[in-house]
């Protein structure tokens, strides 16, 4: 749980907002008897630089809270704050879906130089974004390839390096690994805990993988049931660099996490 200080209370000093703020936040789609109760109430607050994993049961809001957060959807009632404002699509977030949806006729490197351009970064600084931006993914090698040259855990890492490309503050990731195979899977997991280190960009990640959450989160929610709410909030605390991954996996801190936040997934399911 993310501590109050002493008296219950904010320091006075600490007057910037979290860069996600969720309050009393409920989700219905539809209306009448066709109404579906997907989230909530559900509050929280996401501080800048965390990495907060959503992990669920199918069908328990999480990609909800993540589409409310991005601004795709507004919530039926309660609010949703980034960097203390209602949130715009496509404006302060960089967005991480299940299927990549890259632009296939465009190369890697157009695709990355792309979303340079609607985030208003001036022609001539592009290509040196670009191979930043792909040698951070690991594909600098790449750059010149059509979409359907590469693999699907390439595809993946291009959209990642098209999330990071508009230097928003917040990524949003809903299961982009989920179609992946487990190997390719482990390695995109690898990389991206080590550009969340390298990046300190604030991220929230949904997943149904107990072992995704807690390797990848440095806080993780687990929610219920639909309506989901929260049934455990937990801090990972897991050093976020310096161990190499199989070392990660066989401390034991790792192994109780994983066995706490399994029980309280099966719990909600
Ligand atoms: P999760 O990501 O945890 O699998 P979702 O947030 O996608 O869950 O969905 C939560 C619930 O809301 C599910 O029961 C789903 O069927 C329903 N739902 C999601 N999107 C819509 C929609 N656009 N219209 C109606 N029901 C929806």
């Amino acid at each position: 749980m993310p501590s109050p200080d002493a008296a219950g209370t904010a320091p006075a000093t600490r007057q910037e907002h979290a860069a996600v703020e969720v309050r009393d936040v409920e989700h219905v789609y539809g209306r009448g008897s066709e109404a579906v109760a997907a989230l909530g109430p559900i509050s929280l607050d996401v501080p800048a630089g965390a990495f907060l994993v959503l992990v669920g049961p199918s069908g328990c809001g999480k990609s909800t809270l993540l589409r409310l957060i991005a601004g795709f959807e507004e919530p039926t009632s309660g609010s949703v704050r980034t960097a203390g404002a209602v949130p715009v699509p496509g404006k302060g977030a960089g967005v991480v879906f299940q299927q990549p949806r890259l632009f296939p006729w465009k190369t890697v490197g157009g695709n990355v130089e792309l979303a340079l351009r609607y985030a208003g970064v001036p022609r001539a600084e592009r290509p040196r974004r670009v191979a930043g931006l792909l040698d951070r993914v690991g594909l600098h090698d790449v750059a010149g390839r059509r979409v359907w040259q590469i693999s699907g855990g390439q595809q993946q890492r291009v959209a990642i390096a098209r999330a990071l490309a508009g230097d928003d503050p917040l990524l949003l990731l809903d299961e982009p690994f989920a179609a992946l195979d487990a190997l390719t899977r482990e390695r995109l997991q690898e990389d991206l805990r080590r550009v969340s280190a390298e990046t300190g960009r604030t991220s929230v990640f949904v997943t149904h993988s107990v072992d995704e959450a807690v390797f990848l989160g440095s806080r993780v929610v687990v929610l219920t049931r639909r309506p989901g709410r929260v049934a455990l909030d937990i801090d990972v605390d897991l050093p976020r660099t310096g161990p190499d991954p199989d070392e990660l996996r066989a401390l034991p801190a790792y192994a109780s996490l994983r066995a706490e936040i399994g029980h309280a997934v099966r719990a909600a399911a």
